[in-house]
C-alpha cells in the first residue's frame, strides 16, 4: 500500500546520505520531497503540514550537534521515523477488556466495510489467547450478512447468536441488547456485535448504531474503515464520531494497492488510535496495528518484529529451540532442518507477504510480485524424496541418488542439482553468520527465494515486541493479570 510513497523516502535519504556535510538547504530539499511524497500518497493537507514542520524544527536543531553527514543524515532519519510513528498513532494499544465479564466491542462502519469479516477475524484472534468470544448478527440490513457471520462462526467454532434471518427483517437493537444478555449468561468473557452499514453515511444508520450503542453500552466501539476508499476514509471517519462515537479505528484491505493516505491521516484527525490492522479476505490476515513497525515499513525498513513473531507461532517450540541451538552451537544447518523450516513457512502464509516484511522489500516489489508461491511445494517434493542420511550429509549425493530423487518427486535432475547447489551456498552463509560476519549484503535466501539487496541502513535495531505476558482464560484471573 506504501509502495510509491517508500520510494520517495528511500529516494530523499539516499541523496541525503551522500552529503558531506548537510546544510539548512538540504533539509529544505529533503523535507520538500517528503512533503510531495506525503501529498501524492493522499494524506490530509494539515497532517502533511504539521509533520514537515516538526520535522524541519528538529531536524534544525540536532544538525549542529552532530559532525559527519551520514551521522546527520541518519539523526533526520530517525526524527522522521518518530514523526511517523507519532501520527500513526504512537503505541499500539489493545482492546480494554471489561472488569466486569463480558467485554462488549461492537463495530461500526459503511457497508462493504469489512465488519462482518473483521467480527470474524476478530472472534478468532480473541479465540486463540484463550478467550471465550461470541458473535452477535446485528446487522439485519446488507442482504446475507446474517448468513454471512454464521459461515464464519463455525468456520471457527465460535457460537453465533442469530436469532432474526436479516435481510431487512428484526430488530439490530433487540437482537444487540438479547446477545449480550445471551453472552453473559453463558459466561462467554467477549461479544462482539456486527452492525449494519450503509453505502455513504445517512442519518438513519447513524441512529440505529446509536441505539444500539445506548443499548448494550460497548466497552469498545471499535469504527471499521476501507483503507482503499482514500481521503473519504477520513471524512466518514469524522462522520461517525460526531454521529455514534467511536474509541478505536480499524483499517482493513491495506493489502490493496491504494496510496495509503488514510492510514496516515485518520489517528492525527479522529484523535482515536488505530487498533488493528486487516490484510486480506483469509481469517488470518489480520494483527494489531503497531505504529513503530508500520513507520518502519514506510522507511524501507521492513517489518521484522511481525515477521519474528509469525515464525515463532508457525515453529512450535520444540523445532524452534533446536533450531536456535544449533545456530548458537555452530552446527549445520542440514536439509533436514531446511524442511522443517519450508513447512514452518507454509504455515505462516503466502511467501510473497513474508517476503514484504524484511528490509528493503520496496526495492524488490517486482521479483515477490512475480514470486512462484508452487516453488516450495516443488523444493518440498525433492527434499521430501531424499533419505534421512542425504537430508543431514548432501555431500552423498552422487548421480544415481540424485536421479532417484528426481524421479521420486517427479522433476527433473537439473532442479535437485540447482536445489542442492543453492542450499550449500546457503549453508555457507549460514556458517558466516554463525562466526559472526552477520548477513553479507545482497545474500541469498534459502533455495527457492530470490535474492534480497543490502539493507538500508538502520540507526537503531528493530524494535523488538514487548513480551506479551501470559494470558489467563479464566475471565475472573485474567482481570488480575490485566491490573498488575
Ligand atoms: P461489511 O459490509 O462491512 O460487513 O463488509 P464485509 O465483511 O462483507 O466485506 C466486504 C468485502 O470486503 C468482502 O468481499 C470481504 O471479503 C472483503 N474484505 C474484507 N476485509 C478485507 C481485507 O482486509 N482485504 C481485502 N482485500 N478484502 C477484504
Amino acid at each position: 500500500m506504501f509502495d510509491s510513497l517508500s520510494s520517495k523516502f528511500n529516494a530523499a535519504f539516499s541523496s541525503l546520505r551522500s552529503r558531506g556535510k548537510i546544510t539548512s538547504a538540504d533539509i529544505d530539499q529533503v523535507c520538500n520531497e517528503i512533503y510531495q511524497g506525503l501529498l501524492e500518497a493522499d494524506v490530509a493537507l494539515g497532517v502533511v503540514e504539521s509533520f514537515i514542520e516538526k520535522v524541519k524544527s528538529k531536524s534544525l536543531n540536532a544538525l549542529p550537534t552532530l559532525q559527519s553527514g551520514s551521522n546527520q543524515a541518519q539523526a533526520i532519519f530517525e526524527i522522521v521515523n518518530a514523526e511517523l510513528i507519532e501520527i500513526l498513532g504512537g503505541q499500539a494499544r489493545r482492546v480494554r477488556l471489561a472488569k466486569n465479564p463480558p467485554t462488549v466491542i461492537m463495530l461500526a462502519g459503511l457497508q462493504g466495510a469489512g465488519k462482518t469479516t473483521l467480527a470474524g477475524k476478530l472472534a478468532k484472534y480473541f479465540k486463540d489467547l484463550g478467550d471465550t468470544p461470541i458473535l452477535v448478527a446485528s446487522d439485519l440490513q446488507r442482504p446475507n450478512a446474517v448468513n454471512q457471520l454464521q459461515v464464519v462462526g463455525e468456520r471457527i467454532s465460535v457460537p453465533v447468536f442469530a436469532p432474526e434471518p436479516g435481510n431487512g427483517v428484526g430488530d439490530p437493537v433487540v437482537v444487540a441488547k438479547a446477545g449480550v444478555a445471551f453472552a453473559r449468561s453463558k459466561l462467554h468473557n467477549i461479544v462482539i456485535v456486527d452492525t449494519a452499514g450503509r453505502l455513504g453515511v445517512d442519518e438513519e444508520m447513524m441512529k440505529q448504531a446509536s441505539d444500539i450503542r445506548d443499548a448494550i453500552n460497548p466497552d469498545e466501539i471499535l469504527f471499521v474503515v476501507d483503507a482503499m476508499i482514500g481521503q473519504d476514509a477520513v471524512k466518514t471517519a469524522q462522520a461517525f464520531k460526531v454521529g455514534v462515537g467511536f474509541d478505536g479505528v480499524v483499517l482493513t484491505k491495506l493489502d490493496g494497492d491504494a496510496r495509503g493516505g488514510a492510514a496516515l491521516s485518520i489517528a492525527v484527525l479522529t484523535g482515536k488510535p488505530i487498533m488493528f490492522a486487516s490484510t486480506g479476505e483469509k481469517l488470518g490476515d489480520f494483527d494489531l496495528f503497531h505504529p513503530d513497525r508500520m513507520a518502519s515499513r514506510i522507511l524501507g525498513m521492513g517489518d521484522v518484529a511481525t515477521l519474528a513473531e509469525q515464525a515463532k507461532k508457525a515453529l512450535d517450540g520444540e523445532s524452534s529451540a533446536k533450531m536456535e541451538e544449533k545456530f548458537i552451537k555452530g552446527e549445520d544447518f542440514t536439509l533436514e532442518d531446511f524442511l522443517e523450516q519450508l513447512e514452518a513457512m507454509s504455515k505462516m502464509g503466502s511467501m510473497g507477504k513474508l517476503l514484504s516484511m524484511l528490509p528493503g522489500a520496496g526495492a524488490m516489489k517486482k521479483q515477490i510480485e512475480n514470486f512462484d508461491e508452487s516453488e516450495i511445494v516443488r523444493t518440498k517434493a525433492i527434499v521430501q524424496s531424499m533419505t534421512p542420511q542425504e537430508r543431514i550429509e548432501p555431500k552423498i549425493l552422487n548421480g544415481s541418488r540424485r536421479a532417484r530423487i528426481a524421479s521420486g518427486s517427479g522433476r527433473k535432475v537439473q532442479e535437485v542439482n540447482a536445489l542442492v547447489d543453492k542450499f550449500s551456498a546457503a549453508q555457507k552463509m549460514m556458517k558466516q553468520m554463525i562466526n559472526g560476519g552477520g548477513a553479507p549484503a545482497g545474500m541469498a535466501l534459502p533455495p527457492g527465494l530470490p535474492a534480497m539487496p543490502a539493507a538500508p541502513r538502520m540507526g537503531k535495531k528493530p524494535s523488538t515486541p514487548p513480551k506479551r505476558k501470559s494470558r489467563s482464560g479464566n475471565p475472573a484471573k485474567r482481570a488480575i493479570e490485566e491490573n498488575s
